[in-house]
C-alpha cells in the first residue's frame, strides 16, 4: 500500500498555453531527482473510449478546463500509481508541476499533497509567436485542441480569466519570472538559474 498522506516538494511551471511549460518540464524531468507531471499528458493518456476519456475530450476540444474536483482526482490517482510502481518517492523527488493548478480552487485542492517551493512564471509578451507555436504543435502532437483557431482563442481567454489570477495565490518571494519569448535553450538557462539554490540543497 502506498502512503496517501505524503506531501511532494514541487516546482510549479506557470504560464499560458504555448509558453513552453511542457518543453521545459520534459527537460527538467530528465534531472535524476526531478519528476515531470503534466496534467494535460495525464488526461491525454486516458483511454479515449472510456467514460473519463470522453469527458476529458468534451472539455479540451472546446478549449475548456476540466472541472476542478475531477482534475485533481485524476492527477492524484496518477501520482498514487507512480508511487506504488516505485517511479516517485516523496523523500527523493521534486515534482515539476506543469498545467496544474489552473484555478484558484485547484490551488486549494492540491494543497494537502503538495508543497510548492518555487513558481517559475514563463512570460510571453509576443502574442503572434504564441498562436504560431500552438498551431505548429497541433501538427506534431496528438492535439486536436491546437488545430482550431477558435479553440486556441478560447483557451487563451480561459487562461486569462481563470488561470492567470492563480499567480496571486503565491508569495512573491517564491515566484521567478522568466522571459519565455527567447529560444528554448535560453529559457532553459534562465529556468535553471531561477531554481539552483532555491529549491533544495541538492538542486
Ligand atoms: P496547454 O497548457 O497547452 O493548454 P495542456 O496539455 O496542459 O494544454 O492541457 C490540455 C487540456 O487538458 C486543457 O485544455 C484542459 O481541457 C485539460 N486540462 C489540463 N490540465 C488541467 C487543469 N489543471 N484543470 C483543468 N483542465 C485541465
Amino acid at each position: 500500500m502506498s502512503d496517501n498522506t505524503q506531501t511532494f516538494s514541487c516546482i510549479l511551471l506557470f504560464g499560458g498555453p504555448g509558453c513552453g511549460k511542457g518543453t521545459q518540464g520534459v527537460v527538467l524531468g530528465a534531472v535524476p531527482n526531478m519528476v515531470h507531471l503534466s496534467s494535460g499528458d495525464v488526461f491525454r493518456s486516458l483511454d479515449k473510449d472510456s467514460d473519463l476519456g470522453k469527458e476529458f475530450l468534451s472539455y479540451s476540444t472546446k478549449g475548456l478546463l476540466v472541472p476542478d474536483e475531477l482534475t485533481v482526482r485524476v492527477v492524484k490517482q496518477h501520482l498514487d500509481k507512480m508511487v506504488e510502481s516505485g517511479k516517485l518517492d516523496s523523500d527523493y523527488h521534486t515534482l515539476i508541476l506543469d498545467g496544474i493548478p489552473r484555478t484558484k480552487e485547484q490551488v486549494k485542492l492540491i494543497e494537502p499533497f503538495t508543497d510548492i517551493k518555487r513558481v517559475v512564471y514563463l512570460m510571453m509578451e509576443d502574442r503572434d509567436a504564441l498562436v504560431q507555436r500552438l498551431a505548429g504543435r497541433a501538427q506534431k502532437a496528438n492535439r486536436p485542441d491546437d488545430a482550431d483557431p477558435d479553440v486556441i482563442r478560447k483557451r487563451i481567454e480561459v487562461y486569462e480569466a481563470e488561470t492567470a489570477p492563480v499567480i496571486d495565490e503565491y508569495n512573491k518571494k517564491i515566484v521567478a519570472k522568466v522571459n519565455a519569448d527567447q529560444p528554448p535553450l535560453a529559457v532553459l538557462r534562465d529556468v535553471a538559474d531561477s531554481l539552483v539554490g532555491h529549491v533544495s540543497p541538492t538542486l
